[in-house]
């Protein structure tokens, strides 16, 4: 790859000219993500073809939280069928906030989305798998795969948050006992949570994104990860509730697929062509981190990377 190359320049100018904004706040609520140094800012694109273009602070490990929702839905949609996967957790945006109770008392406890809290548990328990163990090591494997490298659960973030998950394990008795979790319920919560404490660095957010916009074939190691007829599936709930309440907006303005988690990073996907990760710890009111989106959405922009562009 050339340092010349139009997306390298556009990745570095995107990190110099958001690297001031100090709007926004790590996420409180689990102690670990708290910890994290606030000034990270680390930018990666990942090409259909491959190639991986980084800025900043690509190199540094952050936890996936509910960016895993992605990977997890993908699995359990491969698994189960995509018209199973939609009667079974839903597919469409609750239009509130990604832990929210009053979501599911609005739809007699259907997550319809699994890229809310709810959904994933529900997307996580529907993993056909022998113990929590099990589940979890699909998971895992599952996430490697689209990133093209075997990734590791941080012990830190993972305890951090098994020890404050209070309000994901009454989603998951919720939907037990509406019918909506499919094993366990507190397992189907534990490797949730876990799922959500993986590590990953924006350049390999970039290859997991870059792997749904290669219609689910890594760019790297060039293997089928899911089937070709799922993606469209994701990447449409990805622009129905990627980011939670303003998932509309971001469509709005920026026009492509995401999802963010409450570590700080973002994906976006361009069907096609290739993914943008951008990752910085300071959320927005959302939990969507303020310095990714503007380095997300300034590339799209410059780059005229808006799906809804005609040409
Ligand atoms: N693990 C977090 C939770 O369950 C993930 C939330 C997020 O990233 N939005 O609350």
């Amino acid at each position: 790859m050339l340092a010349d190359d139009p997306i390298q320049t556009a990745v570095a100018r995107a990190l110099a000219d958001n690297m001031n904004d100090g709007g926004g706040k790590n996420a409180d609520y689990i102690a670990a993500l708290a910890s994290v140094d606030p000034t990270l800012f680390g930018i990666s694109v990942a090409t259909t073809g491959g190639d991986v273009f980084n800025a900043g602070d690509a190199d540094v490990e952050f936890a996936l939280e509910s960016i895993s929702k992605v990977f997890t839905m993908a699995l359990a949609m491969e698994e189960v069928g995509a018209k199973a996967f939609r009667a079974k957790v839903g597919t469409d945006p609750t239009g509130m906030p990604f832990n929210s109770v009053l979501a599911l008392a609005l739809h007699a406890d259907k997550p319809m989305s699994a890229l809310v809290n709810a959904g994933a548990i529900a997307s996580a328990s529907l993993i056909s798998a022998t113990n929590a163990e099990d589940r979890w090591h699909k998971i895992l494997a599952g996430q490697s795969a689209f990133a093209g490298r075997s990734l590791s659960l941080s012990d830190a973030v993972n305890a951090s948050e098994q020890s404050t998950n209070f309000h994901n394990r009454g989603i998951a008795w919720l939907l037990y006992s509406a019918g909506f979790v499919y094993s366990d319920p507190m397992e189907a919560c534990d490797v949730y949570t876990r799922q959500c404490s993986t590590m990953v660095t924006t350049a390999d957010l970039a290859v997991m994104g870059a792997t749904l916009a290669s219609g689910g074939i890594n760019p790297l190691t060039k293997t089928r990860v899911i089937r070709a007829e799922n993606v469209p599936h994701i990447l449409a709930e990805m622009t129905m509730e990627g980011l939670y309440e303003a998932s509309g907006d971001w469509a709005y303005t920026v026009g492509l697929p995401g999802k963010s988690g409450v570590g700080g990073g973002i994906v976006c996907v361009v069907p096609g062509r290739l993914a943008i990760a951008a990752f910085s710890p300071r959320l927005d009111q959302f939990g969507n981190s303020v310095r990714a989106q503007a380095a997300i959405t300034q590339i799209a922009a410059e780059q005229e990377l808006n799906l809804y562009l005609a040409g």
